[in-house]
């Protein structure tokens, strides 16, 4: 059976850590070993030899081997230091004839052998056995005037050190099961800290990608997992007030489009349900009619506006463009508008700006905020535009002395389909879909959008658009 992926994940995590922890705590045991080995060996040889040598200076200063009174105290002497050093102690004359051996197996015999012959010739020997196991170390003993009378040698069963490694590796084989169980448990327990909350993630992400919007991760860590958690839970709000702000978006294009559909055809029904209307009556329901339409039209060239500009793929088609000059042309545009209400449109613009920009699409955004002064603001009022800049930014201000917006209204009204209350009843020809394009098309450049209002003393739109695409401090 597969594996789910979080056990997947602990048995990684498993061996991972127990890999870290467990691997050189194994090759520190064994190394160890080596090298406690040979530090015994050699500290065991070169004490052994020194034994020796203060054993014949000792045998020496107290004339144990010329005056025989002192053979019962010399034997005593002998069997205490044997057991001192856990060491057989033999002691030969010069004749290699053993006088006196701690193991009392070995007195009167002859012994010849390579360490004893040495120390008959004056040089302490030491050697590690590797047939017996033992270390033998000898010295001689001379008189006062330095005389070779014999030689001592001192038999150490070098096995006491491998017993004595052989118990320490048994410890360390115990301390390291020990650790590694302790290692294993605390992993596992950490694992699982880990897992279970990412398991908890997973689970919730998989219900938003299947369209449970609501969910969000119940997460109080304030770990990397928790602010993990968060993200989601801020991209799941996102999500879901999309997902409520997409509905209301197509219910409003439905209404809106709605009405003018609903008015067509009571008028066309009213026609056609007359047998013998006159033609005049034809021509002023035809002309509702067709205004209507051009309504619709309206509506529906605004969405498409829109559309691509929500539709991030066609991207911008930016160009270095002369603010100025754009202005101009805008104003040149309008100004037939300004004139039938008898308003007076301004522009003040003395430098030429340049900037990087999509001309169309900002035209058309600046085009709606100059439009709409113009349409909210009565009859002799005054629409003035403004061109400024700072090192970073260019800034475009509409400002007029209409109707103004309430501060209630001011944070709603580039909602697409947002028409103020004021406004919303009057037959101004809006779609309310023109802020909601000139407030994408300012982000889309990276820019802000502001609005300054009082009801009933005018509006001010502040448009501030950075100088070099992408170079724009956050
Ligand atoms: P519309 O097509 O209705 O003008 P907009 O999106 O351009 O739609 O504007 C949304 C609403 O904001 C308008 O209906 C109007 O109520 C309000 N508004 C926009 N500009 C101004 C302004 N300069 N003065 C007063 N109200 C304004």
């Amino acid at each position: 059976m597969e594996l789910k992926w979080y056990n997947r994940l602990r048995w990684k995590l498993f061996f991972l850590y127990f890999a870290i922890s467990f691997v050189p705590l194994v090759i520190f045991s064994l190394t160890m070993n080596t090298v406690l080995e040979n530090y015994f060996e050699a500290r065991n040889e070169q004490n052994l030899l020194y034994q020796a040598n203060k054993l014949a200076g000792t045998i020496k200063s107290n004339n144990y081997l010329t005056d025989p009174a002192l053979s019962v105290k010399f034997s005593n002497d002998l069997d205490e230091k044997s057991t001192e050093l856990s060491a057989r102690i033999i002691v030969l004359d010069k004749d290699s004839v053993v006088i006196a051996d701690t193991n009392r197996s070995e007195t009167d015999k002859i012994l010849i052998i390579p360490e004893v012959l040495d120390a008959l010739q004056g040089s302490a020997a030491v050697n590690l056995r590797e047939d017996t196991g033992k270390i033998y170390a000898s010295a001689g003993i001379d008189d006062q005037d330095g005389q070779i009378l014999g030689a001592i040698l001192l038999v150490y069963g070098s096995n006491e050190i491998y017993e004595m490694l052989a118990s320490l590796s048994h410890d360390w084989l115990f301390l390291t099961i020990f650790i590694s169980i302790i290692i294993a448990v605390i992993v596992y327990i950490t694992s699982s800290r880990i897992i279970k909350p990412l398991s908890r993630l997973v689970d919730s992400i998989g219900k938003i990608a299947d369209g449970d919007l609501r969910e969000r991760v119940d997460i109080k860590n304030k770990n990397e997992i928790g602010v993990l958690g968060n993200a989601i839970n801020i991209m799941a709000e996102k999500l879901e007030s999309e997902d409520s702000s997409r509905s209301e978006f197509v219910s409003n294009v439905s209404h809106e489009l709605k009405t003018p559909l609903s008015s067509i055809k009571v008028l066309s029904e009213s026609i056609l349900l007359q047998d013998t209307a006159p033609e005049e009556m034809y021509k002023e329901f035809l002309q509702d009619i067709n205004s209507e339409i051009d309504r619709m039209t309206n509506i529906i060239n605004d969405l498409l506006s829109l559309v691509k500009l929500d539709n991030r793929e066609s991207g911008l088609n930016l160009k270095e463009i002369n603010l100025r000059k754009m202005l101009i042309g805008i104003m040149k545009t309008l100004y037939p508008l300004a004139k039938v209400k008898d308003i007076e449109l301004t522009l003040e613009a003395d430098k030429d700006i340049a900037i990087e920009a999509d001309e169309t699409k900002l035209s058309l955004a600046i085009s709606n905020l100059i439009d709409n002064a113009i349409k909210y603001t009565p009859a002799e009022g005054v629409v003035k535009v403004t061109l400024e800049n700072d090192h970073q930014n260019a800034f475009i201000s509409v400002m007029d002395t209409g109707i103004g917006i309430s501060e209630e209204e001011q944070p709603k009204i580039f909602n697409r389909f947002y028409r103020t209350d004021k406004t919303r009843d009057r037959e101004t020809g809006g779609t309310g879909l023109g802020l909601a394009i000139t407030h994408s098309t300012v982000l889309l450049h990276s820019g802000s959008i502001k609005v300054l209002s009082k009801e009933g003393s005018g509006a001010a739109f502040i448009v501030r658009l950075p100088i070099k695409q992408g170079k724009e401090e956050k």
